[in-house]
């Protein structure tokens, strides 16, 4: 089922051999570009038009009624709430413990001579919550966590409406926006939740100074395209999976984690890097037979099968590690022996899931990890969505007359040097 690359012969320049989708974001950002530029222009007439063409239906109001929200939650069946429960706990624990900046003392460079940092929340953010193929419901803990754990004032949440629920977003989002008190939440998906965002809609909703969250090519390509009116968090784009394993793996797993990221997309990724022949067959074995069964088999099938999924065999973990670096996965599996001594040499990923315990399903619901990770290969560069996503850090330079006249003759010089006489007048003028 899975397409096999060969590498064993290959020395460095992994890159360009890589498995990965023809379709990519910048061919996206053209389909999106007259979509954000209609909501920016036409505002909320233009949401009415394309939700009616992209999602086949037209809310009765773009904000969701407060009502909507409370009556979510009242009805959420008990054992999901108690699953829903449990995820915060674990999401808020980890986000409190490990992602928050602590506050540094300033540095005292001479006397009267200090620099600070100040971590400050973003004021207003809007959340996107992906509701297209599958209402992803856990996405609104895994964004408004660590933004409430920053210290955030104004969060808004946006999600595709649903013919199924009257133009609403899928009852369990809303439900864990009320359960998570938020209660700015919009039935808008897709480029133009993005773009009402970033330009604000008259009447509807303020702009915002951040968006994060996941979502199809087209979200990742309309937050490229608002990158600099707005901040975003990383290109969290369709879902991608990479899996170490060696012969001591086991098939099962292996294709089951194969299996569960390619339900994500059409466009997702599914990447096996192993150098056991016998572990790369039995894999397609298990994979024929598990993919048979599965409920989306269709588009499972169409992601495993598309060039972006592949067996990758290499001559030994070595060459897996640094397969895996040039990959830089969202998700990546270690299934060997000693799997925490083979993650520990990981260096581009946006999520390391360590032994056969520890399968991404867990980290898409309930680890206490974030599950908002950077794709394409931007996990050489960018992080998950963590309670820092939300916080500037801001340097407060607070120096004394004696101080600055200390480095004065220095500052003036280089501004001179830089041909930049004005920067040296506004030293010199406080030397008077
Ligand atoms: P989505 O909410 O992201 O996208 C649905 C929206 O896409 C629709 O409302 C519509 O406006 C827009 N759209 C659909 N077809 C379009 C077209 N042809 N042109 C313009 N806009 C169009 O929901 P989804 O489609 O189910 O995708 C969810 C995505 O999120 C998946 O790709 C999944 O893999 C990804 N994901 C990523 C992460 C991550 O952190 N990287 C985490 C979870 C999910």
């Amino acid at each position: 089922m899975l397409r096999t690359l060969d590498f064993t012969d290959a020395d460095g320049a992994y890159r360009s051999r890589l498995p990965r989708p023809n379709f990519d974001v910048e061919a996206a950002v053209d389909v999106v570009r007259p979509i954000v530029e209609g909501v920016a222009r036409h505002g909320e007439q233009a949401l009415s038009e394309f939700s009616q063409r992209f999602d086949h239906v037209v809310p009765d109001q773009f904000r969701v009624p407060a009502d909507a929200l409370v009556r979510a939650a009242d009805d959420l069946d008990p054992q999901l709430a108690e699953a829903f429960t449990e995820a915060i706990r674990r999401r808020r624990q980890v986000a409190k413990a490990l992602e928050l900046e602590p506050e540094m003392p300033a540095v005292t460079l001479a006397d009267g001579a200090r620099v600070g940092l100040r971590n400050i929340p973003v004021d207003r953010v809007g959340l996107y919550v992906p509701g297209g193929l599958a209402p992803l419901a856990s996405s609104v803990i895994m964004n408004v966590i660590p933004a409430q754990v920053a210290g955030v004032r104004s969060i808004a949440v946006a999600s595709p409406p649903q013919r199924d629920f009257g133009g609403l977003p899928h009852p369990n989002i809303l439900a864990l926006c009320h359960l998570l008190g938020v209660d700015e939440v919009y039935a808008v998906g897709g480029a133009q939740a993005v773009a009402m965002f970033a330009h604000g809609v008259e009447g509807l909703c303020e702009p915002v100074s951040l968006i994060t969250g996941p979502g199809n090519i087209y979200v990742v390509a309309a937050k490229r395209l608002v990158r600099g009116l707005v901040g975003i968090d990383s290109e969290a784009g369709p879902t991608e999976i990479a899996i170490v394993a060696d012969d001591t793996a086991n098939p099962a797993y292996v294709a089951a984690d194969l299996i569960s990221q390619a339900e994500h997309d059409p466009m997702a990724a599914s990447v096996l890097i192993t150098p056991s022949v016998d572990l790369a067959d039995a894999v397609q074995g298990e994979l024929a037979t598990q993919v048979a069964k599965t409920r989306h088999r269709d588009r499972v099938t169409t992601a495993l099968t598309g060039q972006q999924s592949a067996i990758v065999l290499v001559r030994d973990i070595d060459q897996a590690v640094a397969v895996a670096d040039a990959y830089a996965a969202e998700h990546l599996e270690i299934q060997t022996a000693d799997a925490s001594a083979v993650a520990a040499r990981i260096g581009n990923a946006g999520a390391i899931f360590v032994g056969d315990f520890s399968p991404v399903s867990l980290g898409d619901y309930s680890a206490g990890s974030t599950h908002v990770l950077p794709t394409a290969g931007c996990a050489c560069h960018s992080s998950g969505l963590t309670v820092r996503s939300f916080v500037r850090t801001v340097h407060v330079i607070d120096y004394s007359r004696g101080a600055l006249l200390e480095v004065a003759d220095g500052v003036e010089r280089f501004a001179l040097a830089e041909d930049l006489p004005g920067h040296a007048a506004a030293i010199s003028v406080r030397r008077r």
